[in-house]
This record gives structure tokens, sequence and C-alpha cells, in this order.
């Protein structure tokens, strides 16, 4: 494959796709989801995951794609086009341990390759589909993806990565994202962690619209939820790496009745500790902010968390 490539993570998926590839819909948890990428023209891959503990979940899923395929399915807005010519192929020698896979190629309005993998080690059975245009079928590109797929970290304790829409970040693989939101100028993942904590990553753009009308300072200071006050006094301030870094290790006031009033009980019970760091990335023309709840200071701090905004890892 010649076109430049970057490996996709999502909820502890991984795997090498070209650089034009992005999500186009996201639903589900880490148990069961959907995630579907396009390039500017179409769709060109979904992902489709699920929880299964059968010794035969690879044989079973695949068997039921087959049946799913040679269906009509001019209900999901194209034509009642059937699908002709499946066939089983090999495109992967040998898969990771306690991974399964198996590959069918067929062709319809256009042309697809879907592979389906079940995991024995986190026991996710998932299906990846990716579509050509007739008679563009790159068995190369879908090597790849799956030479590079990955359903789970090698190290549960460890970090994972996680890239879409050009954020690309590490976060602890035992946190589970709780809530998303991805516009043009705005972006938000919010994930639970054990213990109560609570770890939010936050990216606005473009930076130099925003900063027109105020100092990166009175804009941190304003990111803070109502209620909650932080005082210019508490803010620390470094460059790293060409980026002019905000930061505030504390226990702010107002903060845990924010939290109570968001159902976010069993972290308020406990008092409460914020490592909130900002950024201003002039590289990649964003604003960043993590902020982690936790509570005590330390375990807000600890955690293999990093944004890597351009180029190597930034902030938290
Ligand atoms: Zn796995
Ligand atoms: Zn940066």
């Amino acid at each position: 494959m010649t076109e430049p490539t970057y490996q996709f993570g999502w909820r502890r998926f991984q795997f090498e796709v070209p650089e034009p590839w992005e999500p186009s819909h996201l639903e589900g948890d880490d148990a069961g989801g959907y995630a579907r990428l396009d390039d500017a023209l179409r769709t060109r891959l979904e992902l489709k995951w699920s929880r299964s503990y059968a010794d035969d979940a690879c044989d079973v899923a695949f068997r039921r794609y087959l049946k799913q395929l040679v269906r009509p399915y001019g209900k999901r807005g194209g034509a009642a086009v059937m699908p002709h010519e499946p066939k089983e192929i090999s495109l992967v020698s040998r898969w990771p341990d306690g991974m399964r896979g198996r590959t069918v190629r067929w062709s319809a309005e256009v042309d697809g390759l879907a592979t389906i993998i079940a995991c024995s080690r986190c026991n996710r059975v998932t299906a990846i589909q990716v579509f050509f245009p007739p008679g563009e079928m790159q068995t190369g590109l879908m090597r790849r993806i799956l030479e590079t797929f990955r359903d789970h970290p090698e190290d549960p304790d460890g970090p994972v990565g996680w890239s879409l829409y050009r954020m690309r970040f590490q976060a602890p693989a035992r946190w589970r994202l709780v809530a998303h939101r991805f516009g043009p100028g705005y972006a938000e993942m919010n994930f639970r962690g054990p213990d109560g904590l609570l770890a939010d990553l936050r990216r606005w753009g473009p930076a130099e619209i925003i900063l027109k009308k105020q100092n990166l300072l009175d804009w941190y200071l304003a990111q803070f939820p109502k209620g909650v006050t932080v005082e210019k006094k508490d803010v620390t301030q470094a460059e790293v790496r060409g980026d002019v870094v905000l930061a505030v290790a504390s226990e702010p006031r107002g903060l845990l009745a924010i939290l109570r009033r968001r159902g976010r009980v069993e972290v308020a019970k406990q008092g409460l500790c914020l490592q909130s760091v900002a950024w201003h990335c002039p590289a990649g023309n964003r604003l960043w902010m993590t902020d982690v709840y936790a509570p005590t200071l330390p375990a807000a701090q600890a955690g293999d968390w990093k944004v890597f905004c351009h180029g190597e890892a930034q902030g938290a």
C-alpha cells in the first residue's frame, strides 16, 4: 500500500487505515457497537463488534455473515442487489495468540472484503467490512488492516492508543469511554476510571480565531463549569515543545457541588481533586484541555495519559 496510513484507535481497537478514512458514525460501547469510516467520496470500512464466549465464535459469526450477505439488502438504502460469488480467501497467514479470523470476498454494486475475527482473550467478535469501487479491490490494503489489527492492549494495566479526527492520545486501558462529542470546531471525550476517577479530553479549533478575542489564560479560566472557582494565581504556566501549557492542580471550590449536580455522586462522597492541563498548540492550530478528577491529587496525576497534538506527547 503506497498511500499514507495512520493507526485508527477506538475503544481498544487499533489498526492501520489510509489517512483520509475517518469515522462518519460511532455508536455502542466497549461490549458491542458499530463504527463506519468514510473517505471524501464513500464509505470504506464498517466495524461491528459484540461479545461472545463460545469456542466457535468465529465460525458462528462467519456463517451468519454469509447468510446476511446473500440476502438482498435493499433496506439499507441501496438498490436490492444480490452480491454474487462470495468466496472465502486467506489473507493472514498467522493471527496473534487467541485470535482467529476468516475472510470472504464478494462483489455487488461495490466490491467488498469482510473478515470475522474472534478473540478468546477479550471475548470480542468483530466483523470488518471494507468496500472498493467495482473492479478496484485491494487485497493488499485489507491484509495491512488485518495484520495491524488489535482488539485489546497487550497489557491490561498499560496504556491503550486512541486516534481519530487527528486526535491522537494514550489513556490507561482500564479507563472506559462513557460519552463523546465530535464537531467541526469542538471535540470532547469523557472517561471513567477505577476508584471514582473521571477524565475529560477536550479540543477546540481554530485556536487563532479563539485567541483573537481573549488570551489563553482568560479562555482557560472560562472553561471551568459555572460555580467552580479557579483563580489566576492557581494556574501555573510553562512552555513545552513550542506549546504554552497552563495547569491547575488543586481542590477548586465549587467542584463537589457541580459533580453532585451532574450525578457523579460516588466521587463527590470521597472529596475531589482536579488535575487540569490546557495548552495552545500553534502547529495544529488547536486548544486542548485535559481534566482528571479523583479523590486524591496523586490519583488524579497518575496514569499514562498523553496527548500527541503535534508529534510528541504534550500536556496531560
Ligand atoms: Zn482481544
Ligand atoms: Zn502541540
